[in-house]
This record gives structure tokens, sequence and C-alpha cells, in this order.
């Protein structure tokens, strides 16, 4: 194999954030408008999809049966997703990746949070749940 140079690398940043409410006036914000989850838990544009489903039941409640609860539970409704969203992934990050600032104890740490996962079918179910089955 012939090597070629390498043009350009870059190292993303892992941060994790959330703007809340997720609402301003009659303004609903979805997706990565409102927050930013690490791509470990591959959670993003699913997360803006669930957003989107509760915007569109919120809007849909508003203009058809003139119901403002339903756009005032927005917010809330969502949020109570994204925060489960943001713990898993966030947590994975702190799992799987080694930080500058990490010394020995934070690395036994994940260590032995690897160890236990592998061994505990409890906490494979609970990674399962939240992974796939999250409920909308
Ligand atoms: C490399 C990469 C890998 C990813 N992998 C995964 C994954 O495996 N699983 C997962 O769930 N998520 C993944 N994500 C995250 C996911 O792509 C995002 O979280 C998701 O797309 C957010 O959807 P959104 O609609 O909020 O924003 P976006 O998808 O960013 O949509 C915003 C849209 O608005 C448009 N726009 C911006 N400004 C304006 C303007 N002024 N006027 C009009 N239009 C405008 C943009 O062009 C864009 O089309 C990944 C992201 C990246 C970058």
């Amino acid at each position: 194999m012939t090597r070629g140079p390498s043009l350009e690398k870059s190292i993303a940043p892992l941060r994790s954030y959330v703007f809340a409410p997720m609402r301003h006036g009659s303004l609903l914000l979805c997706g990565d408008a409102a927050y930013i989850v690490p791509p470990t838990g591959a959670k993003g544009l699913n997360l803006a999809a669930s957003d989107v489903h509760y915007a569109a039941k919120a809007l849909t409640g508003y203009f058809r049966r003139n119901d403002a609860d339903s756009v005032a539970a927005y917010s809330d409704t969502a949020l109570a997703r994204v925060w489960k969203s943001e713990r898993f992934s966030w947590s994975l990050t702190r799992l799987m990746h080694r930080f500058p600032e990490d010394g020995p104890f934070e690395r036994a740490m994940q260590v032995a949070e690897l160890d236990y996962i592998a061994s505990s079918g409890a906490a494979q179910t609970a990674i399962a749940e939240h992974y796939v089955v999250l409920p909308v």
C-alpha cells in the first residue's frame, strides 16, 4: 500500500449541553437547536425525531382543539426524554474515553464499571434499554 500524507485531522469535542426550557413563546425548539449530545450514544437524530413527534402532537392539539395546554406541556415532555438520553450519552462518554485531566482513580473507575457491565445481565439490560427502547 502506498501511503499518502494526512491532509486534515481534527478531534471532535465531546460536549454535553441542554438548553431548557425547549420553548420560547410560540417557538418550540427541537433537536440540535436545543441540546448537544456526545456521539457516543448515537442519540442526536433519534432525539430530534422524538421532539418533532411531541411538537406535532402539541401543535395538532392547539390548532385542532384550541388546546393551549398541549403546547405548554411540550418542553417538559420533550426534556424528560432528552435528559435521560443526555445522561446515557454523557456516562458512556465518561466510560469509553480517556480525558487528559483523568488520573489512575478515574481509570480504575472505568475498568470497574466495564468489568461490572461485562458480568451483569441487569447492567447489560439497562444499557440495551437506553439504546433502543426508551419509550416515546
Ligand atoms: C458525523 C455525525 C454522525 C452522527 N451520527 C449519528 C447517529 O449515528 N445516530 C444519531 O441518532 N445521530 C447522529 N448524529 C447526530 C444527528 O445527525 C443530529 O443530532 C441530527 O441531525 C439533528 O437533527 P436536527 O434536525 O436538529 O438538525 P440538522 O439535521 O442539523 O438540521 C438542521 C437543518 O437546518 C438547516 N439550516 C441551518 N440554518 C438554516 C437557516 N438559516 N435557514 C434554513 N435552514 C437552515 C441545515 O442546513 C439543516 O438541514 C450524527 C451527527 C454527525 C455530525
